[in-house]
């Protein structure tokens, strides 16, 4: 039975413009809604497109083993390559999947511009080409799309179209709770206020589309879908990403992140590409360079626990992440920069118990081995491990 898209529409609901589409999967219909929100001007001049669902449904039709039946147009460019080349990538990254018909009907021009199906007609009316939109990117406060922001929106010593112009900030299902996200969103808003910088987003709970897939399977799409049901509002989407082309060359194809670099550029519509920024770095080098940067560093968001009602701080300063960033921090005599959102006494009061787990992750089971070029690099540039721990900084470094 084939997972149908139909019924495409949007709608102004309570300050946000949702793009609603039904979906037919497993005989059963559901409406599903992008929620889209905030302040750019041009929010709600968006056409309504079918991308956003197509790209959304593609894994979960590939692991039913259902042709995907869209009732209306894609984007000719993607429409070829989601019937192409990312089934083959996707199979990489869940091989109980297996490779299906994406049948649509292909448009070859969509048009960038508000109340047009035509562009050249856009471009006629002064209305706008891709030229002059800008760059977007998501912005969560962690090292990898912090360096995004430091780079392309600070130091902007990056070509033009990579320049960050818009950020977004989607819950597409990994947030732990409604709590979590809005905490986070109402962070990233004023901090974008602060800054002049517009800052859109969509809502919509993919996870159950998503069963028997994990979301380090799945997320590059859920992304990608979110910020293209936001595509008339920027040209080019910076996507921050923790892996590059090693991953690739190695054949390390652990989630599909790791496939980012060939996924990213296949899954463009005619004024919507994505590209991989930051992969020429690695997370220790980022890392560095986040905090020698005193416009961004503030605003670092990096925490992994998942529970923090007892902080008042953003970061709570004991994860291998906090404790990761504050020992590189400690390294380069910057820690008063992030006074304001890591607790610096709680790391300081378990400073060799949040040692012990950061050298801990480099090698115990399902660890972070990357770590240890983090470690090498703390030891090469003199901080201070007690003298009880260097068996274990053998085994790590
Ligand atoms: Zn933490």
């Amino acid at each position: 039975m084939a997972v149908v898209i139909s019924n495409l529409r949007q709608d102004a609901v309570e300050g946000n413009f949702d793009l609603v589409a039904d979906i037919n999967f497993a005989g059963k219909k559901k409406t599903v809604v992008f929620s889209r929100f905030g302040n750019a001007p041009q929010l709600f001049s968006a056409r309504p497109t079918f991308e956003p669902f197509a790209v959304m449904m593609l894994a979960p039709a590939m692991l039913a083993g259902e042709r995907l039946v869209i009732e209306g147009e894609v984007d000719a460019h993607l429409l070829f390559q989601m019937n192409g080349i990312v089934q083959d990538i996707l199979k990489a990254v869940i091989p109980k999947s297996s490779k299906v018909l994406v049948d649509a009907a292909p448009h070859q021009s969509l048009a960038i511009s508000p109340g047009t199906n035509d562009d050249e007609t856009a471009m006629d009316a002064g209305v706008g080409s891709a030229d002059d939109l800008p760059a977007a990117t998501g912005f969560s406060g962690g090292i990898d799309s912090s360096y995004v922001m430091s780079r392309g929106f600070f130091k902007r010593d990056v070509p033009k179209s990579m320049q960050i112009g818009l950020l977004m900030h989607h819950n597409v299902g990994a947030f732990s709770s409604t709590r979590h996200y809005q905490q986070s969103l109402t962070q990233i808003g004023h901090w974008a206020d602060q800054r002049g910088l517009p800052l859109v987003g969509a809502r919509c709970d993919m996870s159950p589309w998503y069963e028997g897939m994990t979301f380090l399977q799945t997320h590059t799409l859920r992304n990608v879908a979110a910020a293209l049901s936001l595509g008339h509002l920027f040209s080019g989407y910076m996507y921050a990403s923790g892996y590059g082309i090693e991953s690739v060359i190695k054949g390390r194809l652990t989630n599909i992140d790791s496939l980012n670099t060939i996924l990213l550029p296949l899954l463009q519509v005619r004024h919507n590409y994505f590209r991989l920024f930051g992969s020429e770095y690695t997370r220790t080098e980022k890392t560095i360079r986040v905090v020698s940067d005193d416009l961004i560093n503030d605003s670092l968001n990096v925490c992994c626990r998942l529970r923090r009602d007892d902080c008042q701080f953003l970061n709570c300063g004991t994860c291998v992440k906090c404790s990761r960033v504050i020992m590189v921090a400690e390294v380069m005599g910057k820690t008063h920069r992030l006074e304001g959102n890591f607790d610096m006494k709680a790391f300081h009061d378990q400073r060799n118990r949040c040692m012990f787990n950061f050298i801990y992750s480099t090698f115990r089971p399902g660890g972070n081995r990357s770590n240890r070029v983090l470690v090498r690099y703390l030891l090469e540039n003199g901080f201070k491990f007690p003298s009880a721990m260097r068996p274990l900084l053998k085994m790590a470094a």
